[in-house]
């Protein structure tokens, strides 16, 4: 195969305009609310009739919500959801989070799934709208596909090029001239200083032979083979001589990032990051500018023509907003707007109110959301489980959190689950455990669920006792008040 880069010069860093990609990482509070649903792996759709299974990819039951959902999914790969959103409404612990975040995963591989809660959106540091913006573009995928080379050749010349500086009084090396003798001729590669630091680290010198690695016709790393083999993740096999210039390994690599990886990256003041190893650079180095509604705009216009040009593809994925209810009027405003742009992610909002008020508004509406907002949303209930499928979901949790219960305790559980509810049996179970563990025990017993249910208190319980808060906290005589305060 023949190396893309041969005559033109080419940066080492990128020759691109978007700073160098990273995968896309979910924050920590999003790995939390994702990890409560690790045994949901999709919709459980038969794939033959399309209709929901009473029991697959880790659902049960709540089968009409599934489907609605399933068709929605469609919907959004026949692209005719815009601007429109979902609204999926039922009791708590129906399975809202739940089914949206399968209808992501049915989206596809990488697609992003971002839950957020709607009170979030209200920091004292961060305008609420930012708050949404940062939301929607952590929720639109890319996937870039690039092709990575490996090369090999020897150096024939290395100079660094100096220029001066912005002060005009001193020199800085701009880049470095690489010329590469290879079985397919004679190569000249202008690269970056950071890839010129590498170069340097590692001591190449005219005569050596070099591995390059370039991802799409851009430099990424230079490297001597020594160092190329603990560093470049090839693997020994790979080590065997071949003759000079032929490519040694061509893959094709899948990059998925958002569009606020994108912001983030090129907020960063780019250029000579090879150094911040060290503590004093990293001090120095200038700090990160805004993400400004300018530099989107640019990354949309980059990003735009990277798919143009077929090397990235857009994957709009799922922003899900629970409790859409404590929403204000201007968030909805925003919202509308937002649900208009042809990037627009797939919005899921849930909530578990009937009526309430609408923030900012004030008149009651359904769900506190107003009308012209509901207008536009497709409206998924859920309903309340029956015993069999607590029973079932508690199972699932079970196997994901790895406890181990015996069938008495187990029992108990699913008859807490259905008698008070379904939240507050999962959430015992993390305390259940940790009680057989004190008691030297690793399969739970009935003394464990008893424990926890006495020392823990579910909604209902804890709402009663606030209604009667004279048997909770019995008020002292006025005179032994009085004195406390003097
Ligand atoms: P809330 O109104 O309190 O936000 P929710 O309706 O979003 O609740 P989830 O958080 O989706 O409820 O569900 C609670 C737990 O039960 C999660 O661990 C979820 O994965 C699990 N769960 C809910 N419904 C189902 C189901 N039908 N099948 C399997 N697991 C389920």
């Amino acid at each position: 195969m023949e190396m893309e880069v041969d005559e033109q010069p080419i940066s080492g860093t990128s020759s691109s305009r978007l700073a160098p990609i990273e995968e896309v990482k979910p924050t920590s509070k999003q790995i939390k609310r994702v990890a409560a649903h690790s045994h949901v792996k999709g919709l459980g759709i038969d794939p033959d009739t399309q209709e929901p299974l009473d029991e697959a990819a880790g659902f049960v039951g709540q089968k009409n919500a599934r489907y609605a959902a399933s068709i929605i999914v469609d919907m959004i790969r026949m692209k005719s959801m815009a601007g429109r959103a979902v609204l999926i409404a039922g009791p708590p612990a129906t399975g809202k989070t739940a089914i949206a975040l399968a209808m992501s995963q049915e989206l596809g591989d990488g697609v992003p799934f971002v839950p957020i809660v709607a009170s979030e959106v209200f920091s004292s540091e961060v305008k609420k709208t930012e708050v949404l913006m940062r939301s929607f573009r952590r929720a639109i995928g890319l996937r870039v596909k690039e092709t990575k080379d490996v090369y090999e050749g020897e150096v024939t010349e290395l100079s660094p090029i100096e220029t001066a500086d912005s002060s005009g009084l001193g020199k800085t090396i701009s880049h470095l001239v690489l010329s590469l003798k290879t079985a397919k001729g004679s190569k000249q590669l202008k690269l970056d200083p950071s890839i010129y630091d590498s170069i340097l680290k590692q001591r190449v010198e005219v005569g050596d032979v070099i591995y390059i690695e370039a991802n799409s016709g851009v430099v990424k790393r230079v490297g001597r083979c020594d160092v190329y083999a603990s560093e470049f993740d090839l693997e020994a096999d790979e080590f065997v001589p071949m003759p000079k210039g032929d490519v040694r390994k061509s893959k094709d690599v899948v990059q998925n990032v958002s569009l606020h990886d994108l912001d983030l990256a090129n907020a960063r003041p780019q250029g000579r990051q090879g150094d911040v190893s060290n503590i004093v650079s990293q001090l120095m180095a200038p700090k990160k500018t805004e993400v400004t509604d300018r530099l989107r705009s640019e990354i949309n216009k980059v990003v735009d023509e990277y798919i143009e040009s077929g090397v990235a593809e857009l994957m709009p994925g799922v922003l899900f907003i629970d409790e859409v209810h404590m929403l204000d009027v201007e968030c909805f405003t925003y919202l509308y707007r937002a649900l208009e742009s042809p990037m627009a992610p797939v919005v899921v909002f849930a909530t578990n109110r009937g009526t309430t008020t609408v923030r900012g508004l004030d008149i009651k509406a359904a769900h506190g959301i107003p009308p012209e907002m509901l207008d536009r949303l497709m409206i998924i209930p859920t309903m309340k489980y029956n015993e069999p499928d607590i029973r079932k979901i508690l199972v699932y949790r079970a196997e994901a959190e790895n406890v181990q219960f015996d069938e008495p305790s187990f029992d108990l559980l699913s008859q807490v689950g259905t008698e008070k509810s379904l939240r507050y049996a999962l959430q015992l179970i993390a305390p259940v455990r940790l009680c057989a563990q004190c008691a030297g025990r690793e399969v739970i017993q009935l003394e464990d669920v008893q424990r926890c249910v006495d020392l823990f208190m579910d909604r209902s319980e804890s709402l009663k006792r606030r209604r009667k808060p004279k048997n909770v906290f019995p008020k002292l005589p006025s005179k032994v008040r009085v004195k406390r305060f003097i």
